[in-house]
């Protein structure tokens, strides 16, 4: 294994190592590690010892440990936390946060983007199932079958995710549309302007929600969030007095983030919403951003405002996807591009083998190409895009995730001399019909990942948008840290970005945009999430289809290689990407303090 740039320290870290190392052996320690600490230094070799779920010394002379750890090569790095995940009915009924946990993620915040399942009344249950079907495309059928709805309030959904032990660390956020749909019932749709007694119900709910451990608020305001029937998010058009009273009552708590999504169609409008909420609360914010292809510009503008708002003595951050937020297509994915083809759809409902048996037959194929239609779907997230070969690739093994345009299926298809629909109805049918189309939607409108790269580096902005749990038959961006360290670090052949940088933005810095100062930096005194990877042997998988939710439900997954080992609370949780038996995660309540050592 390679050694980057590492050199051995001579003394001990700090001044705390050792303290009671002589007197009797340290519950683990890391031997010899490359470390990568969280705060963006150059990496050091040096000993982590762990005591009671916390780092009790760092340095070159920590004492023995009860076990020890050989990372001679390795990096230690600080666990992850991706603070853009959708896990809220995931972590009611599974003690695994994967695919997540594959990729060196100890803590995930869920919540975001207004969707969730609390607070709630029984009558309103099916609306919420429908908005996160829709928004996050999580099968109702698994939502149904999955969630016991054991909670009416936000802290009874708390006392409810608590009740099971998970592999990682979990926090929530109190979404706007289930505060909408609670206190507004019928009226709770875009649209509609609240009343100021709505608006002051709604701030009550949410200043519940983060007192009983609620990490923020989010809200979403694009036209990309609709519910499976069709409905604008219920927050989609909120008004400002809405989103700045609501913002308000956690500046009154002194408590909480803001977090939202919007289209940024009109930055004005955005930003005067935006800086609303700040403005009244106090509150710290942050905003996905990603490079639109209807306007490539857009970005770059977005992030000027942010650092203007920082200037203003504002806490601003944008979440940043690592690459294209990519769209999966397939048989066994929500999409393909012949999913309104009527031929094709005397197929739809067989299983998978079966529709390729059909498929494979040279008349049906005829049939199908000479049938297929413009239709797209317009209802889904990425449905109007089934058709748009130019930036749609071959999922290869390993991924290409910054594919270049000569390798796109319409390229491909021309210089074959053939449709593109001819060429990707083969493509299709390619591993037993499991291949999947990768589509690049959002970073990609340059034909490469530099908008990325001034995204990942701009001083305002923290990775996010994994939307783990979510869009689990169209999207697998929870690898998203893994993308980091294979292609950003190590594998672009230009624009390459320090390991140490990534750790701090993907460990410390998404942890502090969320209050969660205990964790993301390996210093005595804090959390022991820690991640030994081989740098050398980081690779992502292809992305497969698993038939694995509640009630038989698919869901995208992603496995990568390199994480040797990954501890949550100093107790090891995965060993090369295979579970150990142990579940150390746990709900997180509210925003923790830094240890008194990090002074
Ligand atoms: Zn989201």
């Amino acid at each position: 294994m390679r050694r980057p740039g590492a050199v051995r320290l001579g003394q001990p870290l700090t001044g705390r190592a050792c303290h009671d190392a002589r007197m009797s052996a340290h519950e683990l320690v890391i031997r010899g590690g490359t470390l990568v600490d969280g705060n963006g230094g150059e990496p050091v070799v040096a000993d982590v010892a762990v005591d009671d779920g916390l780092i009790t010394a760092v340095g070159s002379d920590v004492g023995s440990g009860r076990r020890e750890l050989d990372a001679d090569g390795a990096v230690v790095a600080p666990g992850f936390v991706d603070i853009h995940t959708h896990y809220d009915g995931q972590a009611t009924w599974d003690e695994r946060l994967l695919p997540s946990a594959w990729h060196g993620v100890t803590t995930v915040v869920m919540g975001n983007c207004g969707v969730g399942f609390a607070p709630v009344v029984p009558e309103h249950q099916q609306r919420l199932i429908d908005l996160m079907e829709g928004i996050e495309d999580i099968p109702g059928t698994a939502l149904h079958e999955g969630l016991s709805w054991e909670w009416l309030s936000f802290d009874d959904y708390l006392t409810e995710l608590e009740r099971r032990p998970h592999d990682i660390d979990f926090a929530t956020q109190v979404p706007h549309a289930a505060l909408r749909v609670h206190v507004m019932g019928e009226r709770a749709e875009s649209g509609r302007a609240a009343t100021g007694d709505d608006i002051a119900a709604m701030a009550k709910l949410a200043r519940a929600g983060v007192e009983a451990g609620a990490l923020g608020f989010t809200t979403s305001r694009t036209l990309n969030h609709r519910s499976v029937t069709g409905e604008l998010t219920p927050s989609y058009d909120a008004g400002t007095d809405e989103l700045a009273g609501i913002a308000a009552e956690l500046g009154a708590a002194d408590k909480g983030v803001l977090q939202l999504v919007t289209d940024f169609v009109d930055v004005d409008v955005d930003f005067d919403v935006m800086l609303a909420m700040m403005r009244a609360s106090g509150r710290p914010l942050s905003v996905s951003l990603a490079q639109s292809p209807l306007a490539p510009q857009t970005y770059l503008e977005v992030l000027r405002r942010i650092a203007e708002a920082n200037a203003e003595g504002l806490q601003m951050r944008a979440q940043v996807a690592s690459r294209g937020v990519g769209l999966l297509m397939g048989l066994p994915c929500t999409l393909h591009p012949f999913m309104t083809n009527p031929v094709w759809r005397r197929v739809e409902g067989m299983p998978i083998r079966e529709q390729v048996e059909a498929m494979r037959d040279p008349s049906f194929k005829e049939q199908v190409l000479a049938a297929q239609t413009k239709e797209k779907n317009a209802n889904l997230i990425g449905g109007r895009l089934i058709d748009k070969y130019h930036v749609m690739f071959e999922m290869t093994d390993p991924p290409n995730y910054e594919p270049d345009a000569s390798e796109s299926v319409a390229a491909r298809a021309a210089r074959e001399g053939r449709t593109p629909e001819d060429l990707v109805y083969d493509l299709m049918l390619a591993d037993g019909g499991q291949a999947m189309l990768y589509v690049t939607s959002l970073n990609y409108a340059d034909g490469n990942l530099d908008a990325v790269h001034t995204m990942l580096t701009d001083p305002h902005t923290v990775p996010g948008l994994s939307d783990g749990g979510a869009h689990v038959g169209t999207i697998c961006d929870v690898s998203f840290p893994t993308t980091l360290l294979e292609h950003w670090t190590r594998d672009r052949d230009r624009g390459r970005i320090p390991l140490q940088f990534v750790v701090q933005r993907q460990a410390r810095d998404t942890a502090r945009a969320v209050g969660l100062l205990d964790r993301g930096v390996i210093a005595p005194g804090y959390k022991a999430d820690l991640n030994v990877i081989d740098m050398d042997r980081v690779r992502l998988r292809r992305p497969e289809m698993r038939f694995d939710l509640p009630g038989g439900g698919r869901r995208l997954l992603q496995r990568a290689d390199g994480y040797l080992h990954t501890f949550v609370s100093g107790v090891e949780i995965y060993r090369d990407g295979e579970p150990t038996d142990d579940l150390p995660g746990r709900l997180v309540r509210g925003a923790q303090p830094a240890p008194s050592s990090a002074a």
